[in-house]
């Protein structure tokens, strides 16, 4: 199962791959949008996994709210508050709980995607961190019951459903302005959400 030592892991993990990976994230959107995402997204998971450390939360409620507050308050751009919203769904799901197994976190991942849907309305196929995220948990509910293989299966379908926005025209955020123009590069947040769940399936492993 999936407890808190495990969850922080991910939140570590998250913000690693994001500094690994923050001039990648930045270039990719500087060629459809306004290259802040590396930024954004090193800013906020820095945050998150800091006000985990500091807060040292018991229950997954808790854990989602501290990063979930984290990423909100830090990042000033549309990825805050999307990826903030996937985190404090994710907690509430849990709530009472003080870990998650296999069927559980996919609820849990669950409610986060949802969340992420009703606050940007995006659709699959409009390029956006949707993209990578809504395969990625149909992938984990598919094998929920090894939440290892789960994870790994997950973090497959997100890189692979990010790759697939390279063809796509933006249909929501700012790379929407740019129409058609959009086609023939990866949509920046489908990339950092590949890079939530490979982090995920490290932490998990
Ligand atoms: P901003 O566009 O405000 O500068 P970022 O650059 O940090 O914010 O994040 C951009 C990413 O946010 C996009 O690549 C896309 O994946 C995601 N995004 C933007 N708008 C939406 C939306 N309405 N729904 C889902 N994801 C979105
Ligand atoms: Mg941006
Ligand atoms: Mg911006």
């Amino acid at each position: 199962a999936a407890d808190i030592t495990a969850l922080t892991r991910w939140v570590a993990l998250f913000r690693d791959r994001i500094a690994a990976e923050q001039e990648r994230l930045t270039a990719l959107d500087s060629a459809i949008g306004d290259a802040d995402h590396g930024a954004n997204m090193a800013r906020g998971t820095m945050a998150a996994a800091a006000n985990v450390a500091e807060t040292r939360p018991k229950t997954v409620a808790e854990f989602g709210k501290a990063v979930g507050m984290a990423l909100v308050s830090s990042i000033g751009g549309a990825s805050g508050p999307l990826y903030g919203t996937f985190f404090l769904r994710l907690g509430t799901a849990g709530d009472g709980l003080d870990e998650l197994d296999g069927p559980a976190l996919a609820r849990a991942l669950r409610a986060g995607l949802d969340g992420v849907v009703s606050r940007g309305r995006a659709e699959p196929g409009d390029k956006t961190m949707i993209d990578a995220l809504a395969p990625a948990v149909a992938a984990f509910e598919a094998g929920a019951d090894d939440i290892a293989a789960a994870a790994a299966a997950a973090a497959r379908a997100a890189r692979e459903g990010s790759d697939a926005t390279e063809a796509l025209v933006a249909r929501r955020g700012r790379a929407s302005y740019l129409g058609e123009r959009s086609a023939g590069h990866l949509d920046p947040g489908s990339v950092s959400s590949a890079l939530l769940f490979e982090a995920l399936a490290d932490a998990l492993a």
